[in-house]
C-alpha cells in the first residue's frame, strides 16, 4: 500500500504537470493543502445544476484542504469511464461520481476498489458495483411525491370531480433516479387515475413509454407535439408531470407552439425539478408552474463531509441504510430534503437565500 501510494504520488505529480499544460480541471495544491486529492466525475455541463454541483464540490473540498481533479464528460459514457480510469491511475484518494449511466460503471468501480480508492456515488446511484461505499443524494422518491402532490392540490382533486387530462413524462431510463421520481409521483397520482378523476388520454403511463432519453428537452418537446396532435385536438391538457426543468421547458415550448398560454387556453400545470434559472424565469412568466429545488450547495457539502470522514477514518454520517440497493449491496446513503418552489415562494427560497440572483431570473 505504501509503495503503491508513493508510485501513485509520482504519477499524480506527472499527471498534474501534463494536465496543467492542457488546461484540465485539475485544481493545484493550495497553501494549506493536506496533499490529498479527490477525483470528481460529473456528467456534463448541459444542465446548470451540474456546473453548480462541481463548483461547490471543489470549493467545499478546498476549504477542507483537499486538491481536486474535476472532470465533465459531456454526457458520454466512454468519456466518463476513461476520466475515472485516469483518476485511478493517478492515485486520487477518493472518487466522487455523478454517473451518466448508472449501469455502465461496474468495471471501473471495481478497478477503484482493487486500488482501495473509496467511491462516493453523487446524486445518482451507481448500480451493480460492490465498490460504491456511500451515496449522497436528495430523497428522490420524495421529489416525485412533491410533483404529484402539487398537481393534485392545484387541480383540487379532493373536491373537484374532474375529469382532468394529464400527460406523464419520465426521466432518462439509464438514470436510477428517474424511476424513483416516477414511482414517487405515481404513488400520489395513480389513485386519481384509477378513480377516473385524472385521465391520460394518450394511454401512455408505463415508465418505458414516457421516459425521455438523456433528459433531453428537444426530445420531450417532440413527444409533447405528438401527444397534442394525436390526443388533444378537441380537448385541452390540464396537467403535465415533467420530471425536471429540461423536460418541462421542452413541454412548455410545444404547448406554446399550439397556442397554450392565452386566456382561452391557459397553460396546464407543469412540474419540474432543479430550479434552473431559465425555468424560474418561466415560472415567473406563468408558463412552467413549479420546480423542485434541490440545493446543490447542501449536497456538495454532504459529499465533501463524507470525503473528509473517510480520509480521517471517522464514522461516515448517513441517514438511510435501507432504500438504495444497487443489486450488489444496500449503499449507505445521506438523503437531503427537496423543496417545492412556485411563483409564491421562489423569492424567499431561491433569491433571498442567494441561490440565484434576481438578475438571472428576470
Ligand atoms: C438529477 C436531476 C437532474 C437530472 C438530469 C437526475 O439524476 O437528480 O436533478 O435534473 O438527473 O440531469
Amino acid at each position: 500500500m505504501k509503495v503503491r501510494k508513493l508510485a501513485m504520488t509520482l504519477v499524480v505529480g506527472l499527471g498534474m504537470l501534463t494536465l496543467a499544460a492542457c488546461g484540465s480541471g485539475n485544481s493545484g495544491s493550495g497553501a494549506d493543502s493536506n496533499g490529498k486529492t479527490v477525483g470528481i466525475a460529473m456528467p456534463s455541463k448541459a444542465l446548470e445544476r451540474w456546473e453548480k454541483d462541481g463548483d461547490y464540490m471543489v470549493s467545499k473540498l478546498k476549504e477542507k484542504g483537499y486538491d481536486t481533479d474535476i472532470q465533465y464528460a459531456q454526457d458520454s459514457v466512454p468519456t466518463q469511464v476513461s476520466q475515472i480510469e485516469n483518476m485511478i491511475t493517478k492515485g486520487v484518494d477518493v472518487i466522487v461520481i455523478a454517473s451518466i449511466d448508472g449501469e455502465a460503471l461496474t468495471d471501473v468501480v471495481s478497478k477503484a476498489q482493487k486500488e482501495e480508492i473509496p467511491v462516493i456515488a453523487y446524486d445518482r446511484l451507481i448500480m451493480n458495483a460492490k465498490g460504491v461505499d456511500y451515496y449522497a443524494t436528495f430523497d428522490n422518491f420524495e421529489v416525485g411525491v412533491i410533483q404529484g402532490q402539487y398537481i393534485v392540490d392545484k387541480l383540487d382533486l379532493a373536491n373537484q370531480a374532474g375529469p382532468f387530462n394529464i400527460e406523464l413524462f419520465g426521466g432518462a431510463p439509464d438514470d436510477n433516479n428517474a424511476r424513483f421520481f416516477y414511482d414517487g409521483a405515481m404513488s400520489v397520482l395513480q389513485p386519481y387515475i384509477d378513480e377516473g378523476k385524472l385521465v391520460v388520454k394518450s394511454g401512455q403511463t408505463d415508465f418505458n413509454k414516457i421516459a425521455i432519453k438523456n433528459w433531453d428537452g428537444a426530445t420531450a418537446q417532440s413527444r409533447m407535439d405528438n401527444l397534442l396532435s394525436a390526443s388533444y385536438t378537441d380537448e385541452k391538457v390540464d396537467a403535465v408531470l415533467a420530471p425536471n426543468d429540461a423536460v418541462a421547458m421542452g413541454v412548455v415550448s410545444s404547448l406554446k407552439g399550439v397556442g397554450y398560454g392565452s386566456s382561452d387556453r391557459p397553460m396546464p400545470i407543469i412540474t419540474g425539478q432543479d430550479a434552473e434559472a431559465a425555468s424560474v424565469k418561466s415560472i415567473i412568466a406563468g408558463d412552467q408552474t413549479m420546480t423542485v429545488f434541490k440545493d446543490t450547495q447542501e449536497l456538495a457539502g454532504v459529499a465533501a463531509t463524507m470525503v473528509d470522514q473517510i480520509l480521517n477514518d471517522k464514522e461516515v454520517e448517513v441517514n438511510d441504510t435501507e432504500t438504495y440497493d444497487n443489486n450488489e449491496k444496500v449503499v449507505p446513503t445521506y438523503l437531503l430534503e427537496p423543496v417545492s418552489v412556485d411563483s409564491d415562494n421562489y423569492q424567499k427560497v431561491l433569491i433571498d437565500s442567494g441561490y440565484l440572483k434576481e438578475s438571472e431570473v428576470k
